[in-house]
C-alpha cells in the first residue's frame, strides 16, 4: 500500500471530526472517506454503508479474528470501532486520496503500520468551547458525556505525536485546509 496517499484524521471527542468528514463527503469527492465498521447502534439519520458499517460484536471480532481491521479500538470503554484493511487497500490502489477519521489509539495503530501516512491532529480552539460542544450535542447522558470528556484531556494531550494540527475555529475553513494537506485543490 502506498501510504503517502493515507491520511488520518485524529482529535478529541465532540471537536467535530464527525462535521469536519461529513463537510468533506458533501463538498470534496475526490477525498475517498473511509466508512468504519463499529458495534455501536445508528443515531437518528445515520446510514449503514454510509456513516458506518453497524455489525454486531459477533461480526466484529470475526473481523479481528481474521486480520482484516487495518486498526481497531474499543472508544470510551464502550463500543468497538474499526477501519476494514481491504477496502482502504482497494481505494489506494484505485489512486483515491484516503481520509480515516478515527480515534488516537486507531491513529497510534496506523502509524505502526503505515507510518508514511500523514497524522493530522483537529484540536478545538479552547477546551471550554470542546465542552460547550459535548454537552450541546446532547446526544449522550450525563454519565457518558463525563467518560468522554476524561477520556478527550488524555486525546488532548497526544497533540505532539501528530504531524500537523488543524484548529476546528470553523468547518468549513478546516475542512479546506486538510484538503490542502492532502494536496487535493478545492472545488
Ligand atoms: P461516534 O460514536 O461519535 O461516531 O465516534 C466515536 C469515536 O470513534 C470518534 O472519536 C471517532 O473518531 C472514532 N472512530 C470512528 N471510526 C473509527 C475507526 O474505524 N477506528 C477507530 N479507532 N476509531 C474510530
Amino acid at each position: 500500500m502506498t501510504a503517502a496517499s493515507v491520511t488520518v484524521l485524529a482529535g478529541p471527542t465532540a471537536v467535530g471530526k464527525g462535521t469536519v468528514s461529513t463537510y468533506i463527503r458533501d463538498n470534496y469527492p475526490d477525498v475517498w472517506l473511509s466508512v468504519s465498521a463499529t458495534t455501536r447502534e445508528p443515531r437518528p439519520g445515520e446510514q449503514d454503508g454510509v456513516h458506518y458499517f453497524f455489525v454486531g460484536p459477533e461480526k466484529f471480532h470475526q473481523l479481528v479474528d481474521n486480520d482484516d481491521m487495518l486498526e481497531w479500538a474499543v472508544v470510551h470503554g464502550r463500543n468497538s470501532y474499526g477501519t476494514i484493511r481491504s477496502t482502504v487497500n482497494d481505494a489506494v490502489a484505485n489512486g483515491k486520496k484516503v481520509l480515516l477519521e478515527i480515534d488516537l489509539q486507531g491513529a497510534r495503530q496506523v502509524k505502526e503500520t503505515l507510518p508514511d501516512a500523514k497524522f493530522v491532529f483537529l484540536a478545538p480552539p479552547s477546551w471550554d468551547e470542546l465542552v460547550r460542544r459535548l454537552i450541546g450535542r446532547g446526544t449522550e447522558t450525563a454519565d457518558e458525556q463525563q467518560r468522554r470528556l476524561e477520556t478527550a484531556k488524555l486525546e488532548l494531550a497526544a497533540e505532539s505525536e501528530f504531524d500537523v494540527t488543524i484548529v476546528n475555529d470553523d468547518v468549513p475553513r478546516a475542512a479546506e485546509e486538510l484538503v490542502a494537506l492532502m494536496g487535493l485543490k478545492n472545488d
